[in-house]
């Protein structure tokens, strides 16, 4: 591991006037490099950094703790210190470091109930005012009145055409998007716009040292709540408890199990198009259903 770019540290301790001590690199996610860092006026430090062409993924990036952080519930939202671009091009994003402390008896459905007050902040449209990432692809949020036009437009057909210019999908699968776009407003729920963290996997939450659940590496919109419930599940990593606790908040329309598959062909789709492998052999299996 390279240890954090001088460059990067003195823009850091001009930007917040202040030293930092103790750097030390931490393991990041799959995209950015991170380190975890001291000061005495900010306390300890998170901060990742990457260079690439992408230069505002951190501003989105910054945009969505932002839209979390005002959402007016008890869950822990980073807070953000600094972000910005080098003259080499290098983004980087500090905010304040969870410690990571261990699940108590409640923790799990506090979160859950958390989660749900989360999404009881709503918009008026599905969508955000700006597009952001989802991983390292570009995530579109046009705006629409209705959640399934949202969701076959701006998830659904954006990756499709995505996988179609990395040759990530057949296209014959064509003719059974369409039909499942037919059918998709008999299947899913007209659920209100909710404030998603919108890639809530078992990897972007953690308990802080109080037990209290902790977000980060959000890819917000506002959108249906099962969206981000279905999601919950594709890789697993949420108990019982925390269903629970989200259900005591805002119980969930009947049938949601049966639609989870669907609601994350968008996350297989993402996948597909970032990894390729049986992430693509997933979509075309549920896409040929129809
Ligand atoms: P990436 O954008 O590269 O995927 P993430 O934001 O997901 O990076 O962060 C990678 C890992 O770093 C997370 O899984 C988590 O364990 C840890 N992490 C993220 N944010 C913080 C933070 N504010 N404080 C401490 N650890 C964090």
């Amino acid at each position: 591991m390279t240890s954090i770019p001088d460059n990067l540290l003195e823009q850091l301790e001009s930007d917040l006037d202040t030293r930092f001590a103790n750097t030390r690199r931490v393991s990041g996610g799959s995209i950015n490099q991170a380190a975890r860092l001291e000061s005495e006026e900010l306390g300890s430090c998170f901060l990742k950094w990457n260079r690439s062409d992408d230069s505002d993924m951190f501003v989105k990036e910054v945009r969505g703790l932002e839209l979390l952080g005002a959402g007016g519930t008890e869950l822990v939202i980073p807070e953000v210190y600094d972000h910005g671009v080098l003259d080499d091009s290098t983004g980087y994003l500090l905010m304040e470091f969870i410690e990571e402390g261990s699940a108590g008896k409640d923790s799990d459905r506090h979160f859950g109930q958390q989660l749900a007050r989360l999404h009881q902040n709503r918009a008026e449209q599905h969508g955000l005012d700006h597009d952001n990432y989802i991983g390292r692809l570009p995530q579109s949020n046009t705006q629409h009145d209705n959640w399934v036009d949202f969701f076959v437009q701006e998830r659904i057909e954006y990756q499709f055409s995505i996988a179609r210019e990395r040759g990530r999908l057949p296209s014959s699968l064509h003719q059974n998007f369409q039909n499942m776009y037919r059918r998709l407003p008999d299947i899913m729920p007209e659920e209100p716009p909710s404030l998603l963290h919108g890639d809530l996997w078992g990897g972007n939450y953690s308990y802080d040292i109080n037990g209290t659940a902790a977000i980060y590496d959000p890819a917000v919109y506002y959108g249906s709540r099962e969206m981000e419930l279905a999601f919950t599940h594709m890789f697993g990593g949420f108990s019982s408890d925390f269903y629970r606790g989200y259900e005591s908040e805002w119980p969930l329309e009947d049938g949601f199990q049966d639609r989870i598959q669907l609601y994350n062909l968008y996350h297989l789709m993402t996948h597909n198009n970032m990894f390729g492998g049986h992430y693509g052999r997933q979509v075309e299996r549920i896409v040929q259903r129809f």
